[in-house]
């Protein structure tokens, strides 16, 4: 046993690397441990339960100081993407190992350790001397588009109960330290056609559906290439490699034999969605142009066929100020800002959609989650917490 895997931060990281947080199952556990660890730590607690198709889910909101305006939510998700499958793991991903560079395990970069350097930061402080109030909120399901945080905004004025809920959060998803105000929103969504089948030899007399979705295609394309013509100045900044909302056809699956008409065909199609951009907005003029050009003339040949599309299941852009006072607390504590948007979505969106501006930045490398032998630089597992606890005096404490 090294040094590193004696202390109370490898000890939590250890246990919480170790509950099976994978978004389809219940964190249930974890969650509870985690609440035990606040409350030990000193701060109120509520552990708010939802049922997410018959799974029970929860998310951990605790808070401590004084009931004022101004203070500070720190954020991250329990769950964790999965790992069964995954070709690659050299280790037990739900066993937290160190070679003395990198510890490995599923969640230590995104984001169990986070967690634990968080919770540890505040159990080192003396929190009656908080001028501020200290928050944490911890949740589940980020990693299905963000579905437990939208889930949660909801129910937070009756778990604070009056409280006063901070304006200001910082989530620890991976940024290498890097500070960044804003993200692209996500969404996903269905197009299905049902065309008409028969026999390949008399094809001009069927509706065939693979070819009617070619026809969806490229209304997507040619959407995704308008919504590029109105990308504004302030996204050309955040995002400059991929300034507007764009459109990624991700699974197609349609017809049964090469010498059958395809009767139907089903596409799910992933949006990254740049701020100012509405995601209804958008599926309802895809809708209304794929209605007038497609499926009105296919339900003239046969009332049952036609094109649906879904409703979208989207998380939010972000686009916090990058002129607040906490960026420059945060800067001095974490290091390097940045001026640009983050490559993926967190809780920050659905945060932002009540009036919490949050900021991106934690430890470990973004290329390392989602990876087999995930993986978090030994520096940043022992600088992560030392920097929260510098930021906690800063922003609750001074
Ligand atoms: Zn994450």
């Amino acid at each position: 046993m090294t040094s590193l895997q004696q202390g109370e931060l490898w000890e939590l990281s250890r246990r919480l690397i170790g509950f099976n947080t994978v978004s389809a199952l219940s964190n249930l556990e974890a969650a509870e441990y985690l609440a035990s660890y606040l409350e030990e730590s000193g701060l109120t607690v509520k552990v708010a339960r939802d049922k997410i198709e018959d799974v029970t889910k929860a998310s951990v909101i605790a808070w401590a100081g004084p009931a004022v305006e101004g203070g500070l939510i720190i954020s991250g998700h329990i769950d964790v993407v999965p790992f069964e499958g995954q070709p690659g793991w050299k280790s037990d991903p739900l066993e937290l190992i160190t070679d003395g560079e990198q510890l490995y395990g599923r969640g230590v970069t995104d984001m169990k350790v986070f967690l634990a350097q968080a919770i540890l930061a505040a159990k080192q402080q003396d929190l009656s001397k908080l001028r501020r109030p200290l928050m944490f909120i911890l949740t589940y399901d980020e990693e299905v588009a963000g579905q437990g945080s939208q889930r949660l905004v909801k129910q937070l004025p009756g778990i604070l109960q009056g409280f006063p809920l901070p304006r200001t959060a910082l989530i620890g998803e991976p940024t290498n330290f890097e500070i960044f105000p804003a993200h692209k929103g996500y969404a996903t969504f269905k197009i299905s056609v049902r065309g008409q089948g028969g026999h390949s030899s008399a094809a001009d007399r069927g509706l065939n559906a693979i070819n009617r979705m070619s026809d969806v295609i490229q209304i997507i394309k040619e959407t995704g290439l308008e919504l590029k013509q109105q990308v504004t100045s302030e996204n050309q900044r955040l995002f400059p490699e991929n300034p507007s909302t764009a459109f990624n056809n991700g699974v197609i699956q349609g017809g049964l034999a090469a010498n059958m008409i395809a009767e139907t065909c089903e596409l799910t199609t992933s949006m990254r969605v740049a701020p100012g951009d509405n995601v209804e907005q958008i599926i309802a003029t895809l809708r209304e142009r794929i209605e007038r050009e497609i499926s009105q003339e296919m339900r003239k040949a046969a009332p049952e066929c036609g094109v649906s599309v879904s409703d979208a299941i989207s998380t939010p852009p972000l686009n916090s100020p990058v002129n607040d006072p906490f960026i420059e607390v945060l800067a001095r504590v974490m290091g390097r800002r940045s001026e640009q948007g983050a490559p993926y979505a967190t809780d920050g969106g659905p945060f932002q959609a009540i009036g919490i501006n949050s900021y991106i930045c934690g430890p470990g490398l973004i290329e390392q989650a989602h990876q087999p032998n995930e993986s978090l630089p030994v520096e940043h597992f022992h600088s992560g917490q030392e920097r929260l606890e510098r930021l906690i005096q800063a922003w609750c404490m001074q």
